[in-house]
């Protein structure tokens, strides 16, 4: 890969390789990649000041070269479930959202993964004003650690479900996925870690591929293909068809479960013929269905259907055999639920 700017973004445009090659520049052995990453990822570190058991000059050159940036907490809000939204602005000016959400003695990050996001699906409000550009790797990284802090705990679980299409942004999101996972950055299980995509499906072959055991959550919302062409216009061209048969590859190859995320709209995705696609869809395949009440986004005109209209949903999946559980998103007395997250809200 050919490296990225460093003059903007800095080391935290690296990934693990482009910091080995960083090193190996400097002339530098290679335990000191061990050591840098953990002050980067392991500890959070602000500055290259702070990482003592660097020589000086080294020190020197990093700054020098690729300078290193934190994202700074603009602002926070607390809801009422306890879950906390940041904005945070990054070294560009940049503003992007990640939200905290504790539960049981774990502490789940909600972590965005490009600014804006330029897929354009109807419900959402994050995709309103299109993309602004895509995260570097340790952009990502740096939600966490901000959370963490701020909670005092360790972070259990990442999901890559804030801002933007993770998939649009595959090298660099990945390259986090590995500090996330890794035992000189945040050590979290790849299970543990979720990347939720609206259906790119090259980039699903891809993910299947990937050694770790990272989960994969797809985005269906609806399996009638012009419902869901309206609702999802950025990922027309892969046809549901197409997409059912890379999931049952994926299936079939990682032998792991995809979640396939439904958020219920009344009146859009809620018929009794958009049941009978869904279930039609997900039979059959291994899959794990997460019907979710519609967050409502102004501007959409968007209601979450009816309770009761969700549980016959849940129910006709559970008899045909599929697993299906009922979400509530956290966090949306502060907008910080799925969907909410817009850069627009500074
Ligand atoms: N771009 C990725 C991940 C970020 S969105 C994706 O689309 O999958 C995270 C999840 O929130 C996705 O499942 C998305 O479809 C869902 N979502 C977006 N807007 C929503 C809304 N208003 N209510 C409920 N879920 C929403
Ligand atoms: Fe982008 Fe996901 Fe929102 Fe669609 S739902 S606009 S893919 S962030």
């Amino acid at each position: 890969m050919s490296r990225p700017d460093l003059s903007t973004l800095g080391i935290k445009a690296l990934d693990h390789q482009g910091i080995c090659d960083l090193m190996q520049e400097l002339g530098q052995p290679r335990f000191r990649v061990k050591q840098l990453e953990q002050w980067l990822y392991a500890k959070a570190a602000k500055s290259y000041d702070d990482m003592s058991n660097l020589p000086k000059a080294m020190r020197e050159a990093l700054a020098q070269k690729a300078p290193l940036h934190y994202p700074t907490v603009v602002e926070k809000l607390v809801s009422q479930d306890k879950s906390r939204k940041y904005l945070l602005e990054l070294c560009d000016g940049s503003v992007v959202e990640t939200v905290g959400i504790p539960s049981n003695g774990r502490l789940t990050v909600c972590f965005s993964t490009q600014v804006g996001c330029g897929m354009g699906c109807a419900f959402c409000a994050t995709g309103k004003n299109g993309l602004v550009r895509s995260l570097a790797p340790g952009e990502m990284v740096d939600q966490l650690n901000i959370v963490s802090a701020d909670f005092g705990e360790r972070v259990s679980n990442a999901v890559a479900m804030g801002q933007g299409e993770p998939f649009a942004n595959y090298d660099n999101v990945l390259a986090a996925l590995r500090f996330m996972n890794s035992p000189d950055g945040l050590n979290i299980g790849a299970r543990h870690i979720t990347v939720s995509t609206c259906g790119l499906l090259p980039m699903i072959r891809r993910f299947a591929t990937e050694p770790e055991q990272f989960t994969l959550a797809v985005s269906l919302h609806s399996a009638v293909q012009l419902t869901r062409n309206r609702l999802m216009p950025g990922v027309r061209k892969y046809e549901l068809d197409r997409l059912r048969d890379s999931l049952i590859s994926y299936g079939e190859n990682t032998g792991r479960r995809p979640s396939l995320e439904y958020s219920m709209i009344a009146g859009q995705n809620d018929t009794d013929e958009e049941l009978d696609a869904l279930l039609a869809f997900a039979t059959g395949m291994l899959c794990h269905v997460n019907l979710i009440p519609v967050n409502p986004v102004p501007g959409t005109g968007f209601k979450p259907s009816e309770p009761e209209r969700i549980e016959e949903f849940a129910r006709a999946l559970g008899r045909a055999g599929v697993e299906v559980s009922i979400r509530n998103s956290r966090g949306s007395d502060i907008a910080g639920a799925c969907g909410q997250l817009a850069r627009s809200a500074r």
